[in-house]
């Protein structure tokens, strides 16, 4: 990735860090999951809608944390809007590859949201970072999965 590009990507993190989208309930959420990064202090209450296809209608948070932890959560909402869970779980899939650097597989993913995910993959270099950024993901999941509480220790 060329600097231009990194910069970009950087401001996109600072931009969803300083004022995340999708931040409030969601009195409809059929799901919600609180997840919890002991290491940083990252806080995550997050609320989905999914409909009988499973398809999420509508997702947005509430937490405190990190400029990481916000961006990422905030970046997630606004990419899984309109996306099954499954097509969640593989993009999730993904950023844990990309922020642990593995060679990750986009094969048939969201290209935007891909773009977004490699922007967060730069906590690869900071190894303790990578729970911020995921926290947000695996609260999702353990939301879709009805389990309330999510910690990553
Ligand atoms: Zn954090």
């Amino acid at each position: 990735m060329d600097n231009d590009l990194r910069d970009l990507y950087q401001d996109l993190i600072l931009d969803h860090g300083k004022h995340p989208r999708n931040f409030h309930a969601l009195p409809n959420a059929n799901h919600e999951a609180l997840g919890h990064n002991p290491l940083c202090g990252d806080k995550i209450n997050l609320y989905v809608t999914v409909d009988a296809q499973n398809v999420i209608q509508d997702v947005a948070f509430q937490g405190s944390g990190c400029a990481i932890s916000m961006a990422s959560a905030s970046m997630m909402t606004e990419m899984l809007k309109g996306k099954t869970a499954e097509e969640a779980a593989r993009l999730f899939a993904y950023l844990h590859d990309a922020c642990t650097g593995k060679s990750a597989d986009k094969a048939g993913l969201d290209e935007d949201a891909v773009d977004r995910i490699n922007a967060l993959s730069g906590v690869r270099d900071y190894p303790i970072r990578v729970k911020c950024a995921t926290l947000a993901w695996h609260t999702l999941q353990a939301a879709l999965k009805n389990d309330k509480k999510v910690s990553t220790e």
